[in-house]
């Protein structure tokens, strides 16, 4: 039907599902195969290996699960705890609220310490509640690394260390599902038992897998915990993986495109991959900042990398600014979740991004933003971030 087409690129600019590189998904499209072939373990032997080392862990355990990260949330609690277990548990955004809701229907007694939105874990409080537990009945921590909701990463060595002088055997258990492969994440050295992403952040893959990676003593711990969990047994995916099979048919075009987005996310060196998400991110802060607006994050040390939560003026819907991007921009914005709904909007930026797509998206946010009658400089944010990527430019 005519007028029904949208010529040029939707922009996607919403923290995941991110872009998937071309080579990523020409990778994808396979005939399918038989994934009991004597073959199939060339493909995933290899594949578990190179998965291990975006979480920088070297004797952790990688599980592939057929599932968006909500799944691997799942799998790292059912298989790890008993009912009745009690966690502790920072609450400060949308996704921070889900994975608590998901622990308390899995029959764990979830310990919640409340921040404000904004702000994220607090390590003083996290090492105060493990010290007032004599008994040790928290069994774990859990911290989302990455609030996406809000754009706010917490410090998970700060973490640690807090459990560490608190002297107490809890294990650590941390959603990196919009920062790993995106921002600094250090399984070993932060002592992370359960590291959880997705597959359609950081990885550039469609939504689809959903990955743990356990620690040596996870996995023990799964030998007794007593969660009912029946597809994401930890002991069933362990036998069949330990040759390169799945206990089920497996989602084989994205285990070639996660192969595939692993060798790009290797050519361009991981600390690379970092360094390129802090200078994006430090744009679009520049941006925000000409515009004379504000981040949802209270103060930079909860900056993210991979999210920027631009809260709205007084008066104005930021669901409005994030409809017009959309219909007439064709600018795909993240909304405000919960608590913040309305009172922002949210641009991704993470995965396969560089800075004149990023500065698309801003000049795309500025139109939308004075459409919506929030009176920036048009130009401003874009003209910050153009002067930061030049300044900061590598030759
Ligand atoms: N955790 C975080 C930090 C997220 O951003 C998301 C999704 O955006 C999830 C968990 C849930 O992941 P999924 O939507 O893949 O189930």
């Amino acid at each position: 039907m005519a007028g029904s087409r949208r010529p040029g690129r939707n922009f996607l600019f919403v923290p995941g599902p991110t872009n998937v590189p071309e080579r990523v998904q020409r990778a994808m499209i396979v005939p399918m195969e038989d994934h009991r072939s004597p073959v199939f373990p060339d493909l995933t032997l290899p594949l578990f290996e190179e998965t291990r080392k975006i979480f920088k862990s070297r004797d952790g355990q990688v599980f592939l699960f057929p599932s968006s990260g909500t799944g691997a949330w799942e799998a790292a609690l059912t298989n790890t705890l008993s009912p009745g277990d009690r966690v502790l548990a920072p609450r400060f955004g949308q996704f921070s609220t889900l994975w608590i809701d998901l622990a308390q229907r899995v029959g764990l007694d979830v310990e919640i310490q409340d921040e404000a939105w904004g702000t994220g874990a607090d390590p003083a409080r996290i090492e105060e509640a493990l010290r007032a537990d004599r008994e040790h009945r928290i069994k774990a921590v859990l911290v989302v690394h990455n609030e996406t909701a809000t754009g706010v990463t917490s410090d998970i060595g700060a973490v640690r260390r807090a459990i560490d002088a608190a002297g107490h055997p809890a294990m650590l258990y941390v959603d990196g599902v919009s920062s790993i492969g995106s921002i600094d994440f250090r399984a070993d050295e932060w002592g992370v038992d359960c590291a959880i992403t997705g597959s359609q952040k950081g990885l550039m893959l469609p939504a689809g897998l959903g990955i743990v990676c356990a620690s040596q003593r996870a996995l023990a711990a799964s030998r007794t915990a007593e969660c009912r969990r029946a597809y994401f047994d930890f002991a069933d995916q362990t036998k069949a993986n330990a040759t390169g099979y799945f206990p089920y048919t497996p989602p084989l075009p994205l285990l070639y495109g996660l192969r595939e987005a692993l060798r790009c996310l290797e050519e361009e060196g991981l600390e690379q991959v970092f360094a390129r998400h802090r200078r994006l991110a430090d744009g679009a802060r520049a941006a925000v900042r000409a515009w004379g607006l504000t981040l949802c994050a209270r103060e930079p040390k909860w900056h993210s990398d991979t999210v920027s939560a631009v809260m709205v003026p007084e008066g104005i819907n930021g669901a409005e600014v994030i409809s017009l991007a959309y219909r007439r921009y064709n600018l795909a914005l993240g909304a405000g979740l919960s608590q913040v709904a309305g009172k922002l909007f949210r641009i991704g930026h993470l995965g396969d991004l560089n800075e004149l797509m990023l500065l698309g998206a801003l000049s795309g946010c500025e139109m939308a933003m004075r459409d919506a009658g929030i009176r920036i400089e048009p130009g401003s944010g874009v003209a910050a971030a153009q002067e930061h990527f030049r300044e900061t430019r590598e030759s």
